[in-house]
């Protein structure tokens, strides 16, 4: 198989087409962006831990019933994936409040929701990705009645399995994205990555945050930190994840 042009480059992954019309190349980076890209910097390390992390989640969760795009890892930093139209959707589950919906809706962070919160974000960076619902989606085709079902119900599938596997590994799974295609025959399959820069994981025991938090919280920069935690560590964070994953 034959690695041929890009096709498109994210903040963290970039896109190749191969020989074969179904299947694309997924390159990940090692760049990270924060706050609607305004901060930008780059985590040592990132594209291989999740490129890996990313393979062993998917390799589990369809062993589990859920169709994804993830076919092999390649090398370190590539992997071997069904080729998908992406819908311009941010899929984002809460379990427990942080990061925008504490500001937006005055919560708490930690508090515990009663149940995990859904969300749709339309995937627009002009626009910062702004949270949409059901009728916005279907209004602006970008999914269909049908397809959001589908979407919904494996989402929420998705966090049942993703909660018990991460609280096995010692980890509350607080919320996270994810994102879904369609492969040239139709299906709808899971696509994108699961990793710490999709996912709020924090500790069990402690509360640590084992996420990209740490790269949007590591204030280096800013002398007078006020009240704001400052976080650091990011490399080390990104390594523990995986370990606890591949235990
Ligand atoms: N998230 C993501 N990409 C985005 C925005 C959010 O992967 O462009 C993830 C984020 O890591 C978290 C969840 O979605 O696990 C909810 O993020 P939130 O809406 O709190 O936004 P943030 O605080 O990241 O701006």
């Amino acid at each position: 198989m034959e690695k041929l042009e890009q096709l498109y480059e994210g903040k963290a992954k970039k896109v190749y087409k191969t020989d074969r019309p179904d299947e694309f190349i997924i390159e990940y980076k090692d760049d990270a962006t924060a706050f609607n890209g305004e901060k930008k910097g780059s985590i040592g390390g990132k594209g291989v831990i999740n490129n890996k992390m990313t393979g062993v989640i998917f390799t589990m969760l369809e062993e589990k019933g859920i169709p994804t795009h993830f076919i092999k890892v390649l090398s370190e930093k590539e992997q071997l994936v069904k080729a998908v139209t992406i819908f311009p959707l941010e899929v984002i589950i809460r379990n427990t409040a942080a990061g925008s919906i504490c500001k937006r809706l005055g919560l708490e962070e930690g508090l515990k929701l009663k149940s995990p919160i859904f969300e749709f974000c339309y995937k627009n960076d002009d626009f910062g990705d702004p949270v949409i619902n059901d009728y916005h989606a279907i209004a602006m085709e970008l999914a269909t009645a049908e397809e959001i079902e589908v979407i919904r119900e494996m989402t929420f599938k998705i966090n049942d399995i993703l909660k018990a596997y991460f609280l096995e590994k010692g980890i509350n799974l607080v919320d996270f994205k994810i994102e879904f295609g369609k492969t040239n025959d139709g299906q709808i399959v899971l696509a994108d990555e699961i990793s710490p820069d999709t996912c709020r994981f924090w500790d069990v025991e402690t509360n640590e945050k084992l996420d990209k938090d740490r790269f949007r919280r590591n204030l280096g920069h800013i002398e007078d930190l006020g009240h704001i935690e400052d976080l650091g560590h990011i490399e080390e964070a990104y390594e523990e994840m995986l370990k606890r994953v591949q235990a």
